[in-house]
């Protein structure tokens, strides 16, 4: 190998991923630099072995099962960059600490992202966002490898409703440039608290946050209450109590949680006539017999 990527074999989804769930795969690679990434992401694209890219694993349900595929995991690749009023982060940096050096510096539009346990390749292949505000208003281009090295302009990001075209394509994000505003170090810290505070609400037991998509402008979260499955349970996996677009695990498998995402997505069609689309990521196989 040219690189002296860090790898490891006994990788397990259940210590990557917020919900705490899923079993282990062939290897998991861990590159530190772009050059690392590229290199790793092009031998297993050659290879046609089943890979996915995993950021903080905080919007995937990984199976129980084996995978039979491998990881390339962003956790190590980061760093960030200021440039006038613009901000490059590699793709495994955390949210918490674009949002600590944006304090910092007194730079601000990004705080809207404040509690969001994720890397920034994740935020921008999701489109997330809170509020009513969504990266894609801010990011101005990324750097996207799918075996050539892309240089993405917004438009052609593809972003819509928590999608992009990133997610579409077998790629990854390597590196992701906002639009930031000069601000104070005070003002910056005050919205990020801001943020913070709105989210009181959301329950502290693990997760994947919210498991729907809102179907136009609706909330699931408001619609899985009114259909009265609060509280709803599979084996460890539980629709919380105090947010209802939110499964939490207590001691659950991977399998509970897509038997009571099945289920809630079965009652909420029956009782509503709403069919409710996964904002979820599933890695790994999943069947009926999980139900
Ligand atoms: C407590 C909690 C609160 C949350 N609150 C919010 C919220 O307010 N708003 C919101 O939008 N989401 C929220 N989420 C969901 C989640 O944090 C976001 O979807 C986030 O964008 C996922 O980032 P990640 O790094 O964890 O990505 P992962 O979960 O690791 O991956 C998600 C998807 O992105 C792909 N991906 C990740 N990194 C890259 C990359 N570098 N290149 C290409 N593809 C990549 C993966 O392959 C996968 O398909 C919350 C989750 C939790 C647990």
């Amino acid at each position: 190998m040219a690189f002296d990527i860090e790898t490891e074999s006994d990788f397990e989804f259940s210590r990557y991923t917020t919900f705490g769930v899923g079993g282990k795969c062939l290897k998991a690679f861990f590159p530190k630099s772009i050059e690392e990434a590229k290199y790793i992401f092009g031998e297993l694209k050659t290879a046609r072995t089943r890979f996915v890219v995993l950021g903080r694993g905080s919007n995937v349900l990984a199976s129980d099962r084996f995978f039979d595929g491998y990881v390339i995991s962003t956790l190590r690749l980061k760093g960030i960059e200021r440039e006038g009023d613009s901000i490059t982060t590699l793709a495994g940096t955390n949210v918490s600490e674009l949002l600590e050096y944006c304090t910092l510096h007194g730079l601000g539009g990004l705080e809207f992202l404040a509690g969001i346990p994720a890397t920034m390749g994740g935020i921008v292949a999701m489109n997330a966002g809170a509020g009513q505000k969504f990266i894609c208003e801010r990011l101005t281009k990324c750097a996207v490898f799918d075996g050539e090295l892309h240089n993405f302009e917004n438009k052609m990001c593809g972003f819509t409703y928590k999608h992009s075209t990133m997610r579409d394509i077998n790629c990854i994000i390597l590196s992701s440039t906002f639009r930031i505003e000069q601000s104070t170090p005070e003002c910056v810290a005050n919205r990020i608290a801001q943020y913070r505070c709105a989210r009181r609400n959301q329950p502290l037991k693990r997760s994947c946050g919210c498991v729907f998509k809102n179907p136009e402008g609706k909330s699931a979260g408001k619609i899985i209450d009114e259909c009265g499955l609060k509280g709803t349970k599979v084996g460890g996996a539980e629709v919380s109590r105090m947010h209802a677009n939110f499964i939490v695990s207590d001691g659950a498998r991977a399998a509970d949680i897509y038997a009571l995402i099945k289920y809630v997505k079965e009652k909420v069609f029956e009782r509503s006539g709403i069919p409710l689309e996964e904002e979820v990521v599933y890695i790994g196989e999943f069947d009926d017999s999980d139900c």
